[in-house]
């Protein structure tokens, strides 16, 4: 399996050197804020919904490599995709991360989670798990403001 982690590793790192959707977007879109004191990062994501579709997602802040890889992955993840896919995509990877808050969305089996099944060992270590869903916390935040 070490090839698997070094794969995993390559698109985690990836994503922090080069981030996907990183930038502000202007009114009206909204966007909300999230913090992980534990680790001291910072997230904001802007989050710009029409006709109940995600059209587009960015995200800036400041943090540790998981934190910010994964806010990236997740814009790319759900960038396009409708409230109720988004909302079925955050279900699914905070289930592989093991917080389990939404128990009433059920998880959509049918549904991969491509490279964003890189940050499952983030599992291992559960004091990175909060830097790892910050960035879904927070877009969910977006979603409640956008009342999406
Ligand atoms: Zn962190």
């Amino acid at each position: 399996m070490a090839g698997l982690e070094d794969l995993y590793r390559e698109i985690i790192l990836d994503h922090y050197r080069t981030p996907r959707n990183r930038g502000e977007l202007e009114p009206p879109a909204v966007s909300a804020e999230g913090h992980n004191p534990l680790c001291g990062d910072e997230i904001r994501i802007f989050l710009d919904v029409r006709d109940g579709i995600v059209t587009d997602v960015k995200f800036s802040g400041s943090g540790c490599s998981i934190s910010q890889s994964s806010a990236s992955m997740m814009t790319s993840a759900v960038k396009g995709k409708d409230v109720a896919q988004v909302r079925a995509i955050v279900r699914k990877f905070k289930n592989m991360m093991t917080v389990e808050e939404d128990t009433e969305t059920p998880i959509d089996e049918s549904l991969t989670l491509g490279d964003l099944e890189a940050l499952q060992g983030v599992v291992k270590f559960p004091v990175r798990i909060k830097c790892a869903t910050l960035g879904w916390n927070t877009l969910l935040d977006a979603l409640d403001a956008a009342k999406a």
